[in-house]
């Protein structure tokens, strides 16, 4: 008798362990804009913790959502995976996502870093910053992304192009917190002090102003960090601006569950994994982001940037404004 009592446990334990297994493994289709090597680490993770099986499809922003548009409501894609809240707010307006309600994400995701609609959700966090050239440069020297337009950076500036959605969604949340027409005035004293035509990604730009073709510029604070990582003694430095106002302008990667989603449930469960103190710093760290859940700290070479002030604005601002700040670009003439 003693020995069944003792057994009865370990039985109960085992179907209860092996229950996972004996189901039909959960399925889960996932397109992302993020490339594989950022994503991949994640889907392992989780199909190893769960036993969830994944099918990953990696792709360009712009042809994965023609592709989910083209597909329908045939799709087989639960979730999408991508880049700044605009191009996330595009996919809304699409009508390629679905609304989810999941206090785990309300709870992990500050109400700034994701739709108010609750179709999609920031993921990791990364900050459009000041980067400057540390031989010609001090931090005193600089305060606010406004004051790139003053005559003292005449031919010292460098941006990236005016067609990358980074500068548009910068550009729309200027103008949802400054109005038009001071946004326009400040793009274009920025244009004024440009040291060269602006460059076709944030890469070529530090590039060019480590080599000394400027002093002064603004691009993605991973872009920085990826640098750095390289060549710890480059002379570059970063300052987060406006600290004394609105804080610097931050946009996320995140994640949206498709509208014609075949495995809804399962797509909410890995995004809710996806914002979990467990999966954070696997999606921010592999690309030296900042996580969006703020119990969660960022990779030690991300976290010696220092803390900061960031705008505490919607992020789907960058997405509504988006056509109105491609507009003043193009009559600033900022190329
Ligand atoms: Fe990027």
């Amino acid at each position: 008798m003693p020995l069944t009592k003792r057994a009865a446990p370990f039985v109960a334990f085992a179907i209860f362990a092996f229950q996972p297994v004996a189901q039909a493994a959960e399925e889960l289709v996932v397109y992302s804009a993020r490339i594989e090597k950022l994503v991949k680490p994640l889907v392992n993770a989780y199909e190893k913790e769960t036993g969830t099986h994944i099918k990953l499809l990696t792709g360009k922003e712009g042809p994965l959502l023609e592709r989910l548009k083209a597909e329908g409501a045939k799709t087989p894609a639960d979730l999408l995976i991508t880049v700044d809240a605009g191009n996330l707010w595009q996919a809304e307006q699409s009508g390629l996502l679905a609304k989810v309600d999941s206090k785990v994400l309300n709870d992990n995701i500050p109400a700034h870093l994701r739709d108010p609609d609750g179709q999609w959700y920031g993921l990791s966090v990364r900050a459009r910053t000041i980067i400057y050239n540390t031989r010609k440069v001090k931090p005193g020297d600089l305060s606010t992304y406004e004051a790139l337009g003053d005559a003292k950076w005449k031919g010292r500036l460098c941006l990236r192009s005016s067609k990358k959605v980074y500068n548009q969604s910068l550009v729309a949340m200027m103008i949802a917190e400054l109005g038009e027409a001071k946004s326009e005035e400040i793009v274009k004293s920025w244009v004024k002090n440009l040291a060269t035509p602006p460059f076709s990604d944030d890469e070529n730009l530090l590039d060019a102003m480590a080599a000394g073709q400027c002093d002064v510029g603004i691009v993605n604070s991973y872009y920085y960090g990826r640098l750095i990582r390289k060549n710890p003694k480059a002379p570059m430095g970063i300052f987060w601006p406006n600290q004394n106002d609105r804080g610097v302008h931050v946009n996320v990667s995140g994640a949206g569950v498709t509208k014609h989603a075949k495995h809804p449930e399962a797509a909410v469960k890995f995004l809710e994994w996806l914002s979990s103190t467990k999966a954070q710093n696997l999606f921010a760290d592999a690309n030296l982001e900042f996580p969006v859940n703020p119990k969660v700290k960022p990779d030690p070479l991300v976290a010696a940037w220092g803390s900061f002030k960031q705008d505490s604005i919607s992020v789907a601002e960058a997405g509504k404004l988006q056509a109105k700040a491609v507009m003043l670009m193009d009559r600033a003439g900022y190329k």
